[in-house]
């Protein structure tokens, strides 16, 4: 079956673009040319990934990102920011986004982070213990944490943790291999399956800032999730 993107722009030539392509490669594109519109869409319909604009008529894109959230944390959102707009970026990973291009795009990669999104939600879904990036499906128990990736779900002293399908996958990552520290470009390879140079390490800075908003009894001072500076992150097993 092949699978959806809403692409929520309002520039038509980049719509346009955007749905020549994705369609070349097999994908079903509906459009929307304003917030509003991309809102009801991401909603009612219920695609495979949605490709989100910033600047938006009606309502923007980060407001878009925010409320789709709040409703569905699963689809996975890929904002397409300006170049000049550093703090865009990280805005819209802190509101939910997995991910952002800056525009101007090229198409190849767009492509490949789609299709990186797409398939790692797949694996999710289709087979929920199967090996996803590299780690078997085994219940980790660490310390105060179990993960448990036939549920998809990870507890910290007994109680659920409410994660998004890529926190999970990040915690469950450093978890496999506790007191090893795993570089920020390989949780991008690993957790983000993204191959080569497509991608960007400040994804993964953002997305272990929410995770210890989830996980840590003190964000500021976090016990399991820890920094190696310029190296980048481990599990710790002593909590
Ligand atoms: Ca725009």
């Amino acid at each position: 079956m092949s699978k959806t993107i809403l692409i929520v722009e309002d520039e038509k030539n980049i719509v346009d673009i955007l749905s020549f392509n994705l369609g070349r490669e097999g994908y079903e594109t509906i459009p929307a040319y304003d917030g509003e519109m991309g809102l009801t869409l991401a909603l009612a319909k219920d695609p495979d990934l949605i490709l989100l604009d910033v600047m938006l008529p009606k309502m923007n894109g980060f407001d878009v990102c925010k409320t789709v959230r709040e409703k569905n944390t699963s689809t996975p959102i890929i904002m397409l920011t300006a170049r000049e707009g550093e703090s865009d970026k990280v805005l819209g990973l802190e509101l939910g986004a997995d991910d952002y291009i800056t525009k101007p795009f090229s198409m190849r990669e767009l492509l490949a982070r789609v299709k990186a999104n797409i398939r790692r939600t797949d694996l999710l879904t289709a087979h929920p213990t199967a090996p996803v990036g590299g780690v078997d499906g085994g219940r980790l128990e660490r310390g105060r944490i179990l993960v448990d990736p036939a549920l998809l779900m990870a507890f910290k002293d007994g109680k659920a943790l409410d994660l998004t399908p890529k926190e999970f996958e990040l915690l469950r990552f450093l978890a496999a291999a506790p007191e090893q520290v795993v570089s920020r470009e390989t949780l991008l390879e690993k957790v983000w399956n993204y191959e080569g140079f497509v991608g960007d390490v400040r994804a993964v800075d953002v997305a272990v800032r929410r995770l210890r908003e989830k996980l840590e009894d003190d964000p500021a001072n976090p016990a399991f999730i820890i920094t190696r500076r310029g190296l980048g992150y481990l599990f710790r097993m002593e909590q």
